[in-house]
Parts: C-alpha cells; sequence; structure tokens
C-alpha cells in the first residue's frame, strides 16, 4: 500500500501520473483516504484555458461517509487573482486544493475552470494547466536539466535558463557539480549527486512551475525552516512566478498573507470570512484571531 500524507508526495503522484492504489491505511488513529485512479468520462474534452477563472460552486466533500471535510463552498477565483487561504490546520485548506487537481471526485456541487466542470475534462489537461508549489517537493534523480523540463519536456535550453533566472537559482546551478564531474545543468540530484538545501530545492521547484507556464497556480508555503535571507528569494522568485496567473496559495507568512488580493478564511470545511488583511484584522474574526496568535500582536504588514 502506497501512502500519499502530504503536499509533496502527492504532488509527485500528480507529476507521475501513477495513480495506482486504492483504498485506505490506518495512520495511528486515523484512516487515510488514498486517491484512487479516476477514469476520465468517456465524453471528456481537454481543458482550455483562456482567462484562468476558478469557480467552486456548491461544494461539498468528506473523505469518508462519516464525516464532511468541504461543506456548501463557493468560492470564485477572479482571472489573475491572487488568493490566500487561511485556516486552522484540519480546516479543508489542502483538500479543497486536491479537489481543483481532480484527485478526488465531487459527491456534491462542481468546480468550473473558465466554465469547464473539471468533472468532464481529461485528467491530463487539467493538471497540465495547474501548477503546484509545494514547501518540499521531491525531485526526481536525474540531471537539473530534466528536473526542470518534467512539465514541459519540449523546452528549449534558452527556456530552461529563464526560468533559472526567474526562481533566482541560476547562480548557484551553474557552480553545482556532482560525484561524477558534471556540472551545472548536467549535474545529477539524489544518491550520488549534488545534495541540494530546502531552499535550494524550492528554487529548482519554482523553476520548473515556471517552465510549464501554468495559467492556473497552486502553492502550500507551510511554515519554512528557511533562513529569511533564503525566504527573501524564495518570496522574489514567487512574485516572478504569480505575475498573470491566478494563484491560490495556503498562506502561512506574514509577506505571503500581504501580496495576495483577497484571503479566504476556512474553519471546518466552510469559508467563514473573506477580505484584505487589512479587513479582516478590522472585523476581529478568526483571521484576527489567527493573526494575535501567530504574531503576538503585531498587526501591520509589509
Ligand atoms: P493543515 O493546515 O494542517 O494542512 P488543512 O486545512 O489543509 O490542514 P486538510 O488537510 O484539508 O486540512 O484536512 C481536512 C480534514 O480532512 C482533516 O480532518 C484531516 O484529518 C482530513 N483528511 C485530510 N486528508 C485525508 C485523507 N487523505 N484521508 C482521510 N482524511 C483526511
Amino acid at each position: 500500500v502506497i501512502r500519499i500524507n502530504n503536499m509533496s508526495e502527492w504532488i509527485m503522484w500528480v507529476v507521475n501520473g501513477i495513480f495506482e492504489n486504492v483504498g485506505t491505511v490506518q495512520d495511528g488513529m486515523r484512516t487515510i483516504v488514498q486517491p484512487v485512479e479516476l477514469v476520465d468520462r468517456p465524453d471528456a474534452r481537454p481543458l482550455t484555458i483562456s482567462r484562468g477563472d476558478v469557480r467552486f460552486e456548491g461544494v461539498g466533500f468528506g473523505y469518508g461517509p462519516d464525516r464532511p471535510v468541504i461543506e456548501g463552498l463557493d468560492l470564485a477565483v477572479r482571472p489573475g487573482e491572487k488568493i490566500g487561504l487561511v485556516g486552522p490546520s484540519g480546516a479543508g485548506k489542502s483538500t479543497l486544493m486536491n479537489l481543483l487537481l481532480r484527485l478526488y471526485d465531487l459527491p456534491g456541487g462542481r468546480i468550473l475552470i473558465d466554465g469547464q466542470d473539471i468533472a468532464g475534462v481529461t485528467q491530463e489537461s487539467l493538471r497540465a494547466q495547474i501548477g503546484v508549489v509545494t514547501q518540499d517537493t521531491s525531485l526526481l534523480h536525474r540531471s537539473i536539466r530534466e528536473n526542470l523540463r518534467y512539465g514541459r519536456p519540449d523546452a528549449s535550453e534558452e527556456q530552461v535558463l529563464e526560468a533559472l533566472r526567474g526562481a533566482r537559482a541560476d547562480a548557484f546551478v551553474a557552480d553545482l557539480r556532482d560525484g561524477d564531474g558534471r556540472s551545472g545543468l548536467d549535474a545529477q540530484v539524489g544518491e550520488r549527486g549534488v545534495k541540494l538545501s530546502g531552499g535550494q530545492r524550492q528554487r529548482i521547484a519554482i523553476a520548473r512551475v515556471l517552465l510549464k507556464n501554468a495559467p492556473i497556480l497552486l502553492l502550500d508555503e507551510a511554515t519554512s525552516a528557511l533562513d529569511s535571507e533564503v525566504e527573501a528569494v524564495i518570496q522574489e522568485s514567487l512574485e516572478t512566478l504569480m505575475e498573470g496567473k491566478t494563484v491560490i496559495a495556503i498562506a502561512h507568512r506574514l509577506s505571503t498573507i500581504a501580496r495576495m488580493d483577497r484571503l479566504v478564511v476556512m474553519d471546518q470545511g466552510r469559508i467563514v470570512e473573506t477580505g484584505t488583511h487589512a479587513e479582516l484584522i478590522a472585523a476581529g474574526g478568526l483571521y484576527a484571531r489567527l493573526w494575535q496568535h501567530q504574531t503576538g500582536g503585531f498587526v501591520g504588514v509589509e
């Protein structure tokens, strides 16, 4: 049985397109429901994205029959809008992202991208047009170049280099040298190859998604152990990545929250508040309490 416990693991599943396992496993007291390989409808058509408008309409979902995880959720994300999803642990933020990637089918409601119900489009076309960046993306035991071209095998060398620059990864990649003397883009990642730091891996992941150039981005910026200098560089590369894209980000960091057009606060599978940081602080609700808790009362954002 293969377990999928976190975003980084499941994104490798998405990227590799090898959903081959079905079923549940016990993880302590919890039953983990695993994505089942969904079959495209016979009449499934490729998703065509022109604007990048995302709508959740009356979405309901539960991993098991006993407990709903998402309930009656409505959310319209405008083309190019950047949304920060906020909420306590277990609120359903990651689940919402899983649903947009159609890792699970919806028992209730629908999700539309540019007016097309994602249940009726091919999974390949859906996942090809959604870029995902998580905190600790797994890299392949291949060269840096192959790792980057994974999402877009036909990318030219110039496009690969441009993505590296956009992700602020060009300088450290140029300095890489593996145990077999291969360097730069040819350096191999993994066992005998180069070992990358968390911040470097993340920049490779960002470069990969930049290269993929998907119109919709999902970001899960779990609280990181990166030092603030590296975090600032990552932040810069994320800015480049988000330009002109529709973005849904699970927001943990202050700097992330400040940049977002709108925050959507979830609790127990429902949206309980939406607004900008300033609006939500002024409203004095759940977000304000979470903020207070995280920052010890500091209200401003830079
Ligand atoms: P966090 O901030 O801790 O990542 P979250 O808001 O992203 O939390 P989800 O991961 O979406 O929350 O989880 C929502 C609920 O669904 C939780 O109660 C969680 O235990 C449950 N859950 C999540 N994934 C699975 C799964 N694969 N199988 C069974 N239950 C799950």
